[in-house]
């Protein structure tokens, strides 16, 4: 079955169905801004690759340092982007990836540009998501 949406990176009609990814962060006040991204197999892989390279520690503990640019940051410096990825006929899946200020910046700035900005708390159209999309944010 063809797709309705387009790519959100390629803005281009697919005949496959499209991974859903669903991005959050906090804002200043505690509020939270989350933003829909509906990606092919080809953008959802890159953007995956983009967001989450290769700064995981190898002895699997929890890392501190920016997943965009390797640096340690001050964890108090240091910003959390939450996502949450629904690929079709999979387990959806939640990474939460810290990121130095800088960094956020552009990936906030990134994400704002290519996604849709969800006005409430995350369930979008479409098929409904596998579980709540916050429930494992703290
Ligand atoms: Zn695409
Ligand atoms: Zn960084």
């Amino acid at each position: 079955m063809a797709s309705f949406f387009p790519c959100a990176v390629g803005k281009h009609k697919t005949d496959t169905k499209l991974a859903t990814m669903y991005v959050a962060w906090r804002v200043p006040g505690g509020e939270r801004a989350a933003f829909k991204l509906r990606l092919c197999p080809p953008h959802y892989l890159q953007e995956q690759i983009t967001m989450l390279q290769q700064h995981l520690p190898e002895d699997g503990s929890e890392p501190l340092a920016c997943y965009q640019c390797g640096q340690t940051a001050d964890p108090r410096d240091t910003d959390l982007m939450f996502v949450t990825t629904y690929v079709p006929g999979r387990e959806a899946y939640q990474t939460t990836i810290p990121l130095c200020v800088v960094c956020a910046v552009n990936q906030r700035g990134r994400i704002r540009a290519l996604g849709e900005l969800l006005p409430d708390r995350g369930v979008g159209g479409g098929a409904p998501p596998l579980s709540d999309p916050w429930s494992e944010v703290p």
